[in-house]
């Protein structure tokens, strides 16, 4: 250990009378599989312990059924009943020798109450999230006594399950311990509101009352936004955010700090990059002697060790990077620090949260699935017939997986790909403004390949039907991917856009080609130059593409006008926690966006536009169009060849774009899926997965 330029984190840490391993510091963090799918959660956070990460926590864990977070999938302990359901991740993890966290959380506000149909306490009456016109019971002081024994018995029923770490959470303004902190949300006239002293007064009883329960043997910590980014509306690093951190700095075992909301704390990478929070966070250490945690989507050893010996944190907290790489601490630890598989910064993870469905990661195809079906983030089952040999035809984000887990079970593989560049997708998109950090999807990959003799890649081979049947392979998956649609077809037009054959309509594909990039489906005539002057970017794609050509466009010199179908600008960014910073940046960028809008036609220098809310036509000067609607499956090749299943070929399957588009995430997810399957039957109706 002594080599190991990165030996510090490997120390233990004293935190309070427990003591973590070393310094990799799992924080808590949402899965959407919560009390719903309690084999699925154990299973998941215990490879996270396999993996070394010191610590593993819940995630957000209700207290009482008065604060019941449905349809989202948290943590429950809520009574004695949801004891074994939370045992069973304490004992995955100890199993590990790792220490278990829970983070309880009285949300207050921000419950809707949907499953149980109780009224939440809150600081005030307030409404509760996502415009439902419900609203919260203003807490009297009888009502904060109950709602402190109720936080003193979930902690000691967490205790029960077997935790080492008990949280009091007042973070993300997801929690009644924050609201009350908030001068805007706190307007009380009791002793828990007017000055800061009185505001605070709730979070050092719960966490008086914590550690009086359970502080003999479980460390308490808080959880504490100390900036909401807000500037002078919000609490700030150098106003309140600091004055709390004062007044309570002995009190915790342990301060896990952070920025709020969540769309700041779990910053997309498009707008926030490694160790952005340790602007915000690092005067707390100066005011506590107790241990510190702090994220910032660290994927590089060399930025946790910066943070430690410049005494930002003593615990490298993390929740993404520890999804995309449950064992990043066990590579760096073994020194083979270019297998980490870093997190892109997407969060496609925290969008399973928000549609309420099992977690998901875009680099981690086993993340979710460790238990329904048995899939290890590091190992594979072998192969059955290791000298049978496959072909991938395509190298994006499918091919490139399947090829990596088919060369992992010991297969022969032949990867091809048309272009020079392998990565498909995710090459072209990594050169879009911010979306640098796409392209490890296909870095990792190549690293892996790389190291397997039993691989063979061949860039700049695009493959015919002949082709692949004269190569001779009797086992063939397809993974050539899609294209984007020219003619404005999607969501909102079921039918092509009149004048969209003018040469200035482009799509995104154009915009990435480059002049020497070969991209199928590119128009020729436009490949490797922009638009120019005032530009309509129509999306009815609702994610990042047509926001991040908008801000292309706009660094290459346009006036662009971003015209959504949809009531908002990047509608299912929402769910990745981008949306706000879309907004932000756009409005930042001088771009005018108008959403409840459709292109109803193109034409020579001009496009009319439909406002579908007032039903009003209006015409738009612009010399260009982009039309970012559907895509197209490139599935030419597999439709050609499947005819010949038994007869040519022994088994054809395609995956990816090339069977449907989708984000990257599932492209991954469908590589890693039919490399997992190869040579089983899947023929069967019921799914191929275990059910809790
Ligand atoms: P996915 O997200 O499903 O992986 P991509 O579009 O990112 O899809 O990647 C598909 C890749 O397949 C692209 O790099 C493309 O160049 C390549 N490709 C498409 N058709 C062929 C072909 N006939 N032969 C070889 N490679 C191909
Ligand atoms: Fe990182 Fe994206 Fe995976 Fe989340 S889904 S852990 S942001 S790579």
């Amino acid at each position: 250990m002594s080599e190991n330029p990165y030996a510090i984190l490997f120390e233990p840490v004293q935190i309070g009378p427990v003591t973590a391993p070393n310094r990799f510091y799992q924080v808590p963090h949402c899965n959407g599989m919560g009390y719903r799918l309690p084999q699925s959660l154990a299973a998941m956070r215990g490879v996270k312990a396999e993996g070394g990460w010191g610590v593993v926590c819940t995630e957000e864990t209700e207290i009482h059924y008065t604060s019941d977070l449905s349809p989202s999938m948290e943590g429950r302990l809520w009574d004695d009943g949801d004891i074994p359901n939370m045992a069973r991740m304490t004992e995955a993890v100890h199993a590990h020798g790792a220490l278990a966290g829970v983070e309880l959380v009285y949300s207050g506000q921000h419950a809707r109450n949907f499953n149980t149909r109780a009224v939440a306490f809150g600081v005030d009456s307030f409404s509760v999230p996502e415009y439902f016109p419900a609203q919260t019971r203003m807490a009297d002081k009888e009502d904060l006594r109950t709602l402190r024994r109720w936080h003193r018995n979930a902690a000691i029923r967490a205790k029960q399950a077997g935790f080492d770490i008990i949280y009091t959470y007042a973070a993300h303004r997801l929690s009644l311990p924050m609201f009350m902190l908030l001068s805007r949300y706190n307007t009380r006239t009791d002793e828990y509101g007017g000055s800061l002293q009185n505001r605070v007064r709730f979070l050092r009883e719960l966490l008086e009352d914590t550690l009086e329960a359970v502080g003999d043997t479980c460390a308490v910590a808080l959880r504490l936004a100390v900036d909401e980014l807000l500037g002078e509306d919000g609490l700030t690093r150098d106003g309140e955010g600091k004055e709390i951190v004062a007044m309570l700095a002995e009190l915790p075992d342990l301060w896990d700090v952070n920025v709020s909301d969540w769309s700041n704390d779990s910053g997309p990478s498009r707008f926030m990059k490694e160790g952005y929070q340790e602007q915000y966070i690092s005067f707390v250490k100066g005011l506590t002697s107790k241990p510190v945690v702090g994220v910032g989507r660290y994927t590089s050893p060399e930025a946790m060790v910066s943070a430690v010996q410049q005494g930002v944190m003593d615990l490298i907290g993390s929740a993404r990077p520890s999804i995309a790489d449950p064992f990043l601490p066990e590579k760096i630890r073994t020194g083979q620090v270019e297998d980490i598989r870093e997190c892109i910064g997407c969060n496609i993870c925290a969008s399973a949260d928000n549609v309420g469905v099992p977690i998901r990661c875009t680099q981690n195809p086993t993340m979710g699935e460790e238990w329904r079906r048995s899939w290890h983030p590091e190992r594979i089952p072998a192969a059955k017939k290791a000298e049978k040999a496959v072909l991938v035809v395509g190298g994006g984000p499918a091919g490139l997986e399947c090829a990596r887990a088919l060369g992992q079970r010991g297969y022969q593989v032949t990867l091809t790909e048309a272009r020079r560049e392998l990565g498909g997708r995710v090459q072209l998109e990594a050169d879009l403004p911010g979306l640098q950090e796409w392209r490890r999807v296909a870095d990792w990959r190549l690293t892996q390949i790389e190291k397997l003799p039993n691989v063979e890649v061949y860039p700049g081979s695009e493959m015919t039907a002949e082709d692949v049947r004269e190569a001779g392979f009797e086992d063939v998956i397809v993974a050539t991917g899609a294209r984007w649609r020219r003619d404005g077809v999607g969501r909102s037009l079921r039918s092509p856009i009149p004048g969209h054959a003018w040469k200035e309509v482009y799509t995104p594909d154009d915009l990435m080609a480059g002049a020497d990039r070969e991209v199928a489906g590119v128009n020729r005539e436009v490949a490797g130059r922009l638009p120019q002057g005032r530009v309509v970017v129509f999306d009815d794609d609702h994610y990042y593409m047509g926001s991040v050509l908008a801000e292309l466009l706009v660094g290459a010199g346009c006036e662009v006008t971003l015209v959504t179908p949809a009531p908002q600008i990047a509608l299912w960014s929402q769910y990745t926690l981008e949306q706000p910073h879309i907004l932000r940046r756009m409005k930042q960028l001088g771009v005018t966006m108008l959403p409840n809008t459709t292109l109803a036609e193109i034409e020579p220098g001009a496009v009319r536009l439909h406002n579908t809310l007032h039903a009003k036509d209006t015409g738009w000067m612009c010399d260009g169009v982009v039309l970012v609607t559907n895509r197209i499956s490139n599935d030419g090749l597999y439709r050609d060849l499947r005819g010949e299943v038994g007869t040519t070929f022994n088994s054809l399957r395609v995956i990816g774009d090339a069977e449907a588009p989708n984000i990257i995430a599932q492209a991954v997810f469908s590589g890693h899926l039919a490399a997992q399957e190869f040579e089983e039957d899947v023929t069967g109706d019921a799914p191929n997965f275990r059910r809790e």
